[in-house]
This record gives structure tokens, C-alpha cells and sequence, in this order.
């Protein structure tokens, strides 16, 4: 038996992140843990449930590359409904679409649908032998995470079993867990293990509501509807064959109906309908789309603002959704360290939760799971070495990509439809074409490229804002002397041709 066999991993949080680590420390050979408080989301009734709220995500490199650092076959089956996307298709009031790329070279992010997603990877959870999920388990509290009234990091690192107290969530029975030697706080946003951290040392921590609200709408496949929209033209190659005939608008890309103050957002789904997202203003949902607000009061504000959009899903099932679904809130956590000696750490949103624009939540929280194993096999799994290095070193990465991900609304709902916004992009685009590696747009390091750490990818583009700025008014610059120039020399010809006379 190797050393990893004897020892027991626990996990909070069967979301995506939990299993993914699952998956990670079971196929390093430790028996894995798995505890969840709501039920199993694969059961017939909860599929109802998950369905109502069925997100779809945006996976990218990330994501990807830290499932395949996991298990390559895994990786193909869980990711085998992905809907590729080459770029957004930006909808104006008037229905026109444009189409503006992600990549300069056909990169793609791809659309999944949340649940399937995690579904999948309980399904392969169920394939180990070496795990076990035990659902409808709350956690409420670790013992012995700090042993003694002193708060550092070395008292907290004692060798003493941390017990971990769970209560049913059905049974309401309780439940103490004590074979476990190492703790994983994959709980999410509102984290039970990192409470039990912060009990048990000094964490930094912040946590900031935006004034903004989701609300989840679909636009059906086409077979369910009689309304389809043309598919855009400006990018033909990206729709994949075949796949027209169901889908109500072009499934490669993410739609975006911007609306400087708010704006709707629509993913393909791999049956043919997309889901949407309407991120608002508290003060709009307060009022125009109030829950109390009449259903002719609701269809006008979404006729007048999302005409287009409206027409593919129908009244009638933008009013279902409107009324079913809840309000849902937007939450930046940042917090350090991200564990206590070699007992628990957290990863996940429990540890970075990000507001959804950037599309990065899921695929860093992956993106964890990689880094840490990484670090962890490095010194041979001394965990309290390992989480120790790993809170250093993904500090900063974690603390951009939060940052990054809420300056990306402004872009998302207003800065796509700026002249200036396109200019800069098109004068990025070039300068990447023309000096490759050396200059790469943000998007393309934060999406595409899972090896430049997201702090790389800010420090990365600092300078080149500079340089860009630099770059758009010399040329603005340049262009007016010319024009001047030419209305001088203008002048001059047609003076001299006076005197001439
Ligand atoms: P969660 O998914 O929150 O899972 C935590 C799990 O822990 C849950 O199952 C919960 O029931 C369980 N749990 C909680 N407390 C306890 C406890 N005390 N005991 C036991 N179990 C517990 N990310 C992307 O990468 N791309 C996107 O396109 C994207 N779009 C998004 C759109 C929206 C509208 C939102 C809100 C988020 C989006 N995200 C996206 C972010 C992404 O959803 C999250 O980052 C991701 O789900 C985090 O996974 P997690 O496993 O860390 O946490």
C-alpha cells in the first residue's frame, strides 16, 4: 500500500470544483471523501430542479487543460457537448448582428450546459473505487483546526485529527467524520470550511455585492418554436454542419444584446435552445421588472429593449421563466491564506468568487485543482509544505482574475457597441498578428492561454495600454496633420492658380 492509500481525503462541495478534486486525489490514490448538502442532482426529481436553473458556462483553455491534467479520456467524455464559440454576435436595437471574434486564429470558447457538466463528473466519481459521496450532508463545523489560543500558521498545524461535523439535511441526524487526515473546502461562495478557517487564524477577507441582479430566460430550439432568427453572415465558417436546422440563431457564438445599463446574454445549448441571462440593475428589478410588475408592463420592456430576442423566445415563455425564476446576486470574495498548515485549504469560489463576465469562475476554480496538485506532487504530497506554497504563489492570480472579471461588465454591456472600444481592438489585433507571442490581447492570455498565470496577463497589459494609447493618438494624430496637410496643399493649388491667372 503507498502512502497515499493511507490517508483520507475530505472534500466539501460536490459542485464542479469538488469533484473535479475528487477526481485529482482519488487517481493519486487516496481514498476521497466526498460530502454534499443537497441531494444527488442525477435523481429523477432533481433533475426537474436542476433544469429550472439550467446556467450554461463558458469552459475555455483553463478549464480544459486542468481536466486533462486530471485524465485525458475523462476529459473527452465529460466535455463531449460542447457548443463552440469563435466569438460574440452583438445584437443592436434594430436586429442587426455583428459579429466580433475572440481570437485571431479561430480560438474558441465553448458553451456547457452546468448541470450535465457536473452530472458527468459524478459519473465518473461513481466509476472510482476510492471514492465515496455522501449527499444530503451539511457541514457545519471542523474541530482541532487550531489547537491552541495563539493564531499562527504553526500552532494551527498540529497533528491531530480534524473532525468534521455534518448534519443531514434530510434526516436532520448528525454526522462526525474523524478518518479524515486532510480537509478540501469546496463549498462555494458562502463556504462553511472557510468560516472554520477564519476561526482558526487571520484571513484577509472581502466580499462585495454588485448592484446588479441575474434573471434566467431560453429561447427554445427550433423544432419547439415556429420564430428563427437568419443566421449572420460576417462569420459563415463558424457555424458547424448540420446543426443550423435546430438552432435559432448561430450557436458558435455568445449573443449579446448590449444595453450600456444592462444587457442579455444567450449560450447555446447542445439540444438546440440557448440559455439566457439578463443582468440588470437592482433598481430596474426593483421597479420595471419588478416581480409585482403587470405581464403586458414585463413583454413591453423586453419588446422595446430586446426585440430581437423576444421574437425567438415568445411571450409566453418569457413570462414562465420571468415569474419561475429566482433573482439571482453577484458576489466578489477575495481572501488569504487559502488554508490552515496541512490541514484544510479552499478552492473554488470559496476561496475567489468572480462575477460571471469574464467567464472564469468555473474554468480558475479548475484551474486550482491543477496548480495544486501540481505543487502538492512536487514535495511528494507534504501537505502543509505544498498548501503553504500554494497560498503564496496563487495569491496574486486569484486577486487579478477577480479584479479582471468585474472591469469585463462595462465592456460586455457597453464598451462592444463604442467605436473607440473597436478601434483599440482592431489596432490590438494587428499589432498581435504582426508581433505574435510577444504581444497578445488580453482575451486571448486570460481565455486562451492556460499557460500565462492571469497576473502575467494583466502586468502583460499595463504596457501595452500604454502602447496602444500611444499608438490610436499618433495615428488620430498623424491623420489630421495629413488631412490638414491636404486641405493646405488644396489651398495652396488653388491660390496659386488665381494668381496664375
Ligand atoms: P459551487 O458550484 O457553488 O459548488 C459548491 C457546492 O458545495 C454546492 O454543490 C453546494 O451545495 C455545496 N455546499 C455548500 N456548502 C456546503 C456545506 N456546508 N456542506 C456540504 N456541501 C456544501 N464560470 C465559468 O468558468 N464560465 C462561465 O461562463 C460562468 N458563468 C457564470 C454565470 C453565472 C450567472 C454565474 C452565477 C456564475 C458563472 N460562472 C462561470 C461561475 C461558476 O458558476 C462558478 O465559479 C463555479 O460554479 C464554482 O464552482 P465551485 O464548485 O467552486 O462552487
Amino acid at each position: 500500500m503507498s502512502s497515499n492509500e493511507s490517508h483520507t481525503v475530505g472534500i466539501v462541495g460536490a459542485g464542479l470544483v469538488g469533484c473535479l478534486a475528487a477526481l485529482a486525489f482519488a487517481n493519486e490514490g487516496f481514498k476521497v471523501e466526498l460530502f454534499e448538502s443537497r441531494p444527488d442532482l442525477r435523481d429523477p426529481d432533481q433533475q426537474v430542479l436542476s433544469q429550472l436553473r439550467s446556467i450554461n458556462l463558458a469552459v475555455s483553455a483553463r478549464g480544459i487543460t486542468a481536466l486533462r491534467s486530471v485524465d485525458e479520456e475523462m476529459a473527452d467524455r465529460v466535455l463531449k457537448d460542447l457548443v463552440p464559440m469563435h466569438g460574440r454576435m452583438v445584437h443592436d436595437l434594430n436586429g442587426k448582428q455583428i459579429c466580433q471574434k475572440y481570437g485571431l486564429y479561430g480560438e474558441c470558447i465553448n458553451s456547457i450546459n452546468r448541470s450535465l457538466l457536473n452530472r458527468s463528473l459524478l459519473d465518473e466519481l461513481d466509476k472510482l473505487d476510492n471514492v465515496k459521496v455522501t449527499f444530503n450532508h451539511k457541514l457545519i463545523r471542523l474541530d482541532n483546526l487550531k489547537r491552541s489560543s495563539s493564531d499562527n500558521l504553526e500552532n494551527a498545524a498540529n497533528s491531530e485529527v480534524v473532525r468534521g461535523h455534518f448534519v443531514g439535511t434530510k434526516t436532520n441526524e448528525s454526522l462526525t467524520v474523524e478518518n479524515v487526515n486532510v480537509w478540501i473546502g469546496a463549498d462555494g461562495s458562502y463556504s462553511q470550511v472557510r468560516s472554520q478557517i477564519q476561526r482558526a487564524l487571520q484571513m484577509n477577507f472581502s466580499q462585495e455585492y454588485i448592484d446588479h441582479y441575474y434573471l434566467e430566460l431560453r429561447i427554445p430550439a427550433k423544432n419547439e418554436t415556429a420564430k428563427s432568427s437568419h443566421f449572420d453572415s460576417t462569420c459563415p465558417e463558424a457555424v458547424e454542419v448540420g446543426t443550423e436546422a435546430k438552432f435559432a440563431l448561430n450557436p458558435n457564438h455568445l449573443h449579446i444584446w448590449p444595453r450600456h445599463e444592462y444587457m442579455l446574454i444567450a449560450l447555446a445549448n447542445s439540444d438546440g435552445s440557448f440559455t439566457c441571462t439578463l443582468f440588470a440593475p437592482k433598481s430596474l428589478f426593483d421597479k420595471e421588472l419588478a416581480i409585482s410588475a403587470s405581464d403586458a408592463d414585463v413583454v413591453s420592456f423586453f419588446r422595446t429593449n430586446f426585440p430581437s430576442a423576444i421574437e425567438l423566445m415568445g411571450d409566453d415563455l418569457l413570462l414562465e421563466s420571468f415569474r419561475k425564476n429566482p433573482r439571482g446576486s453577484l458576489v466578489c470574495v477575495k481572501c488569504s491564506p487559502y488554508n490552515v498548515g496541512g490541514k484544510a485549504i479552499i478552492i473554488g469560489d470559496a476561496a475567489h468568487s468572480m462575477v460571471p463576465f469574464y467567464g472564469q469562475g468555473m474554468n480558475c476554480g479548475f484551474e486550482d485543482v491543477r496548480t495544486l496538485m501540481a505543487i502538492l506532487k512536487k514535495h511528494e504530497f507534504d501537505f502543509e509544505t505544498g498548501f503553504n506554497e500554494y497560498t503564496e504563489t496563487r495569491r496574486k492570480d486569484l486577486g487579478a482574475i477577480v479584479d479582471l472579471s468585474m472591469r469585463n461588465y462595462q465592456e460586455m454591456r457597453h464598451d462592444v457597441t463604442s467605436t473607440a472600444y473597436l478601434l483599440r481592438k482592431s489596432v490590438d489585433g494587428f499589432l498581435s498578428r504582426v508581433m505574435g507571442d510577444f504581444w497578445l490581447p488580453l482575451y486571448t492570455m486570460v481565455s486562451f492561454r492556460a499557460d500565462i498565470p492571469y497576473s502575467r496577463a494583466v502586468q502583460e497589459r499595463q504596457w501595452q495600454n500604454d502602447i496602444l494609447t500611444w499608438v490610436i493618438r499618433a495615428s488620430v494624430g498623424t491623420s489630421l496633420l495629413a488631412g490638414t496637410a491636404l486641405w493646405h496643399g488644396r489651398l495652396f493649388n488653388t491660390l496659386s492658380s488665381l494668381y496664375s491667372r
